[in-house]
C-alpha cells in the first residue's frame, strides 16, 4: 500500500489530506483497501453513495443504460433527461431543470440565473447575492466566494464581485436585503460550516422577507438534498418553497450529476446561449439518477432515514463519559461536536480501527452513511467510535 500511496504523491497535485488507505472495492456499508481490510463506511463519499457501494439496482441500470446511450450533447433532446427532470420538478417546488456535473457548478449557476433573472426583470445593478457566514457552497471562483468561511479564500484573491456574507439573524440579515440584493443562497442544513440545521422560522421569516423585496431564496440542497435529512429536500422540514433548488452529490449515486430547480418565472430568464454545459444532463448519468431517485423518493424509504438518523442520534449521547458537547443534524447528516478540538484525531484513529466519516471544523465528527444504512450496521459504528472516543 505504501508504494501506491508513494506512487500517487509522485504524479497527484497535492489537494487533499488523504488517510493512507488506497481503497479497491466496496459493497454497500464496507469498502475494503487494497489488502483486504473491511472498512465499515459512514462517509458514503460525502454524502454521495445514497444507496452504499455498487448497489445492485445501480449496476444493472449502469450495464443497461450503457448498451443504449451515454453521451449525444444537449444539441438534442434525450428521454431520460427529460424523465429525470420531470421527476425532481414533481419532487419539489420547482417547475424547471437544468443539468450540470457537480455541486459547485450547480450553484455557480444558480448565481447566474439569478443575476440574468434580476436584470431581465429590474434592470441593471441589482445583482448583490447574499450568502451565510459559516456556509460551504463549492470550490470554483464564484462559489468559493460565495462560500462564508475566509479560510477557504486565502491565496484566491480577488473574489468575484457582489458577494457579501450574512449572519443567521434575521435582523442582520434584513438590514443587508438592500434593493441591489438579487438572492440569497443558504444550506437548510450547513454541512462543511459544522452540520448546523437552520431554524425553521428564521426560513420562513426569510423567504417573507425575500418575496416583499424581490429577493430570490436559493436552497443549496447539494449535500442535504436527494433524501439525506428524511424529507427528499431538506427545505421541506422549514415548508417553505425556494425560488431556486440546488442539488448534486446522492442525485448520481456516485456519478458526476448536479442540478438547478427553479420556478417557471426565475428559469424563464435564460435562453439558448445563456448558460450551458458539454457533460450536463447526458443520458448515462440521467439514466442512472432516474433509478436511483425512484429509489430514495419512496414514502417508507424516506421514513426509514428519518427512523435510522433518530437511533444513531439516540446511540450518540448514550455514549458513556459525556464525549459530545451536542449532537446535530436531520437523518442522516448528523454531527457531533466534541468538547475539544480532537476531531481530526479521534477520525483517523477510527479509520485505521475500521469506521470511516469525515470531520467539519476541528471539533465536529459528520456521519453521512448510506441512507439504507441498518440499525445493525449503526451498532457496529457505535461500538468503534465509543472505543475511540
Ligand atoms: N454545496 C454544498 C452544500 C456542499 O456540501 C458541497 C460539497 O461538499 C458543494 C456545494 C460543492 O459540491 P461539489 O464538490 O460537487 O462541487
Amino acid at each position: 500500500m505504501q508504494e501506491l500511496i508513494k506512487k500517487g504523491q509522485k504524479f497527484l497535485m497535492n489537494t487533499y489530506g488523504r488517510l493512507p488507505i488506497v481503497l479497491d472495492k466496496g459493497k454497500g456499508n464496507l469498502a475494503q483497501d487494497v489488502q483486504g481490510k473491511q472498512y465499515l463506511d459512514f462517509l458514503g463519499g460525502i454524502a454521495v453513495n445514497g444507496l452504499g457501494h455498487c448497489n445492485p439496482q445501480m449496476v444493472a441500470k449502469i450495464e443497461q443504460q450503457a448498451q443504449k446511450i451515454i453521451h449525444c450533447s444537449n444539441y438534442f433532446w434525450t428521454v431520460e433527461q427529460i424523465e429525470l427532470a420531470q421527476m425532481l420538478v414533481e419532487l419539489s417546488c420547482g417547475d424547471k431543470a437544468f443539468f450540470a456535473n457537480s455541486g459547485a457548478e450547480a450553484n455557480e449557476g444558480a448565481m447566474k440565473l439569478a443575476r440574468i433573472w434580476a436584470e431581465k426583470n429590474f434592470g441593471k445593478g441589482k445583482n448583490k447575492i447574499l450568502t451565510l457566514q459559516g456556509s460551504f457552497h463549492g470550490r470554483t471562483l464564484a462559489t468559493l466566494t460565495a462560500t462564508g468561511q475566509d479560510n477557504f479564500h486565502k491565496y484566491f484573491s480577488p473574489l468575484l464581485q457582489g458577494v457579501d456574507y450574512v449572519e443567521c439573524d434575521l435582523q442582520k440579515a434584513k438590514a443587508k436585503m438592500t434593493d441591489d440584493v438579487c438572492a440569497i443562497l443558504l444550506e437548510p442544513v450547513q454541512g462543511e460550516g459544522g452540520v448546523n440545521v437552520l431554524p425553521a422560522d428564521f426560513m420562513q421569516e426569510l423567504q417573507k422577507l425575500c418575496r416583499k423585496r424581490n429577493i430570490l431564496l436559493i436552497c443549496d440542497e447539494v449535500q442535504s438534498g436527494i433524501g439525506r435529512t428524511g424529507k427528499f429536500f431538506a427545505y421541506e422540514h422549514s415548508q417553505i418553497e425556494p425560488d431556486i433548488i440546488t442539488c448534486a452529490k446522492a442525485l448520481g449515486g456516485g456519478l458526476p450529476i448536479g442540478a438547478i430547480l427553479a420556478k417557471d418565472s426565475v428559469a424563464a430568464a435564460f435562453s439558448p446561449g445563456d448558460h450551458g454545459s458539454t457533460f450536463g444532463g447526458n443520458p448515462f448519468v440521467c439514466g442512472v439518477a432516474k433509478e436511483i431517485v425512484s429509489v430514495i423518493a419512496d414514502e417508507d424509504f424516506l421514513k426509514s432515514v428519518s427512523r435510522t438518523g433518530g437511533y444513531f442520534r439516540q446511540k450518540l449521547r448514550e455514549i458513556k463519559g459525556d464525549k459530545f458537547k451536542e449532537i446535530r443534524g436531520l437523518g442522516l447528516m448528523i454531527g457531533a461536536e466534541l468538547h475539544e478540538p480532537k476531531a481530526k484525531e479521534i477520525m483517523k484513529k477510527c479509520a485505521e480501527a475500521g469506521l470511516f466519516f469525515c470531520t467539519c471544523g476541528d471539533s465536529t465528527l459528520r456521519f453521512l452513511p448510506a441512507l439504507n444504512t441498518s440499525v445493525h450496521d449503526v451498532d457496529k459504528a457505535i461500538a468503534i467510535l465509543e472505543k475511540i472516543v
